[in-house]
């Protein structure tokens, strides 16, 4: 039976579930008892990382883009689907601006057809290349329209202003997330981010490529912790709706990233450096006061301890 309780959701359709953070949110829904529908068109996902759920009653796969209609049942939705590292989004920029411009349009006439809540994953990204630092929620950005890593970030800021025109025009109850860079367990090793690049190139003893001078900044937020705070705000009242800057704000240079990583893994590798990508943001590091006020959320594992778990889970997938 489906129910519009707000903390007893049984239904639960993710958008993006095959991905990195969708699949670790799957897992958190289906402990606490919710039937999931994951769909998932698998362009940068991997059935492997929800294979563990074959057998679960409560689970379906759903293989399908959101760039399309898609007319299930659900009490809530949460929209994760979108390639989410440079490498990938850039590969085919129009598809993915699509998806992030299509797919909420699509995912939002769901959700007024269905009368569910809806989460968004938006992004850091819409602060672009940030004039104020830490970045606060009211903060508009400092967005290059027409570079490389538009088609991602333009795509979801249009993403967030579709979010509040349903909210505004049609009443839907939204929940718009800002993530800043998570990592974790799961990531793909071909993923291209920062994180598991470092850790691959360290456990197969390559060079580790930083990117320019390795100054640029950024804050690093452990899956487990993020995916807290998207069930946080999920559960808060429906008068909360954001945008709420969701990361974790400890901030270090990609420098020191890369020395954190080497120290922990050993092994020969040299850190060299490579040219900078166009437009690649010089700090970024979340204000997260609105989410401790409004979610009581904060994050609580430091980056020694996820790069740990994190160094643990691809030793064994490289292995594998
Ligand atoms: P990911 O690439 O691992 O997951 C994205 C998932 O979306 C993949 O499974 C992919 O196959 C799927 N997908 C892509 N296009 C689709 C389409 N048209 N239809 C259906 N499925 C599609 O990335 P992730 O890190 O798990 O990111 C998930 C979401 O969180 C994304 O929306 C991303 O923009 C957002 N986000 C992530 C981070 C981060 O640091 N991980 C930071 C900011 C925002
Ligand atoms: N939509 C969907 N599933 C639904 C309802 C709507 O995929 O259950 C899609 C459909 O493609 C539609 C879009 O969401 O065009 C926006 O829906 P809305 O009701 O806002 O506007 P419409 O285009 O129907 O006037
Ligand atoms: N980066 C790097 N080496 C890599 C991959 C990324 O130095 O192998 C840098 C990249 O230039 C950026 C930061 O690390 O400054 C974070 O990159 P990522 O792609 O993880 O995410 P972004 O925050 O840029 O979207």
């Amino acid at each position: 039976m489906l129910t519009n309780s707000r903390t007893r959701h049984t239904r639960a359709l993710v958008t993006g579930g095959a991905g990195f953070l969708g699949s670790h949110l799957i897992d958190r829904l289906i402990e606490r008892g919710h039937e999931v529908i994951c769909v998932d068109n698998l362009f940068t996902g991997d059935k492997r990382n929800v294979e563990h759920l074959r057998h679960e009653a409560r689970f379906e796969f759903l293989r399908h883009d959101v760039c399309f209609p898609l007319y299930v049942e659900a009490d809530v939705i949460y929209n994760l689907a979108c390639p989410a590292s440079p490498v990938h989004y850039q590969h085919d920029p129009v598809q993915t601006t699509k998806t992030s411009v299509l797919g909420a349009i699509n995912m939002l006439g769901l959700a007024k057809r269905l009368k569910a809540p809806i989460f968004q994953a938006s992004t850091s990204e819409v602060y672009g290349d940030p004039a104020v630092h830490p970045q606060v929620e009211e903060y508009w950005g400092n967005v290059n329209p027409i570079g490389i890593r538009s088609c991602y970030d333009e795509g979801k800021r249009c993403a967030e202003t579709l979010f509040f025109d349903y909210h505004r025009q049609h009443g839907l109850d939204i929940k718009v997330a800002r993530i800043f860079n998570t990592y974790g367990p799961r990531m793909n090793a071909g993923d291209g981010r920062v994180v598991s690049n470092f850790i691959v190139q360290a456990l197969r003893g390559e060079d580790i490529t930083i990117y320019g001078d390795g100054q640029q900044t950024r804050s690093f937020c452990y899956v487990d912790d993020l995916v807290a705070g998207f069930l946080s705000f999920m559960d808060a009242g429906p008068d909360i709706h954001g945008p709420i800057n969701i990361g974790n704000p400890n901030e270090f240079t990609i420098r020191e990233l890369a020395e954190k990583v080497l120290s922990k893994v050993g092994g020969s590798s040299r850190l060299i450096e490579q040219p900078l990508p166009q437009d690649d943001p010089m700090q970024r590091q979340p204000d997260i006061t609105v989410a401790r006020q409004q979610l009581g959320w904060q994050p609580k594992v430091e980056l020694d301890e996820g790069l740990d778990r994190t160094i643990a889970y691809f030793r064994q997938a490289i292995a594998a």
